[in-house]
């Protein structure tokens, strides 16, 4: 990080802690035609694909947003779940402290080989040793088989925790 954001935040810092304003925030419904989990700032977690979503501004100009789980937790836990995502921010912070001058990681270039070469023509990554074509009947499988909403390949990844 520079010296010179290090410094910009330092300042932003000081200036929102400096203010230890206790107004309360007001946090409202908003309808979103965006569908995607987006991160909640009490728990940590992220919503679902929902379409109203609960969010504010703090004095500083910061979006806050809440949950559907945090609000089916009702007001009173509000302060108790941020605690909670609090010591996990500051658990998670020991943990990368810890990390300063343990990690060997291979090269870019070992990456990049790993990767594979890229189709120039489409732009797209081909796998290690050329392209791989699927014959039509791969296809078609595939296709029937994701709309009937099951898997049909063992290397499909459907990772529901995925927060996008
Ligand atoms: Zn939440």
């Amino acid at each position: 990080m520079s010296a010179l954001l290090r410094a910009a935040l330092d300042a932003l810092t000081a200036t929102s802690l400096s203010n230890g304003t206790k107004q309360m925030i007001d946090m409202k419904l908003v309808r979103t035609n965006f569908y995607t989990r987006w991160p909640c700032d009490v728990c940590g977690g992220c919503t679902e694909k929902v379409e109203w979503l609960c969010e504010g501004q703090d004095i500083d100009g910061y979006g806050v947003r809440v949950c559907e789980v945090c609000l089916e937790a009702g007001q009173d836990q509000i302060d108790n779940r941020l605690e909670a995502h609090l010591k996990d921010r500051e658990k998670g912070t020991l943990w990368l402290r810890s990390l300063i001058g343990r990690l060997n990681i291979p090269t870019f270039d070992e990456w990049r080989r790993a990767e594979g070469p890229i189709d120039e023509r489409t732009g797209e990554r081909l796998p290690v040793g050329g392209p791989v074509e699927l014959e039509p009947p791969e296809w078609d499988h595939l296709m029937v088989g994701a709309a009937a909403g099951g898997r049909c390949r063992d290397d499909f990844i459907i990772d529901d925790d995925i927060p996008f």
